[in-house]
């Protein structure tokens, strides 16, 4: 039970809504207690418990726990074949040349004569 519920109280016999209250002893707080929301009789005490586990899960999960999906951010094998990575780019301080054409070419071109730079000297 816990605040908001409709419930059928036990001591009015009335279907009501669930009132989080304070309980007091004397003058002081003691606490938090449900009380209906019509007579205002004690129904029991907040499920403390039950609310910080859910609380705790929404957080899991915006931090990336268990329950979401994880995404790998690692590049695949295709963002390797671009003309940046190719044994046949050509150096050159402004431009990106391919030896091949003799032209200039875009840094994420993907080429079929594309060869790893990091492989030629294997
Ligand atoms: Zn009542």
């Amino acid at each position: 039970m816990k605040a908001g519920d409709i419930v059928t109280c036990p001591h009015c016999g009335e279907r009501t809504v669930v009132k989080l209250g304070k309980k007091f002893s004397g003058w002081q707080v003691c606490g938090e207690v449900l009380t209906c929301a019509l007579c205002s009789a004690e129904l029991g005490m907040p499920e403390k418990a039950k609310s910080d586990s859910s609380a705790r899960d929404k957080l899991a999960a915006l931090l990336g726990g268990d329950e979401t999906e994880h995404v790998s951010l690692a590049p695949g094998e295709e963002y390797r074949r671009g003309c940046r990575n190719c044994a046949h780019r050509l150096e050159h301080p402004f431009k990106m040349l391919c030896g091949l054409t003799r032209s200039e070419v875009e840094p994420m071109h993907v080429c079929p004569e594309f060869r790893d730079r990091e492989e030629k000297g294997k």
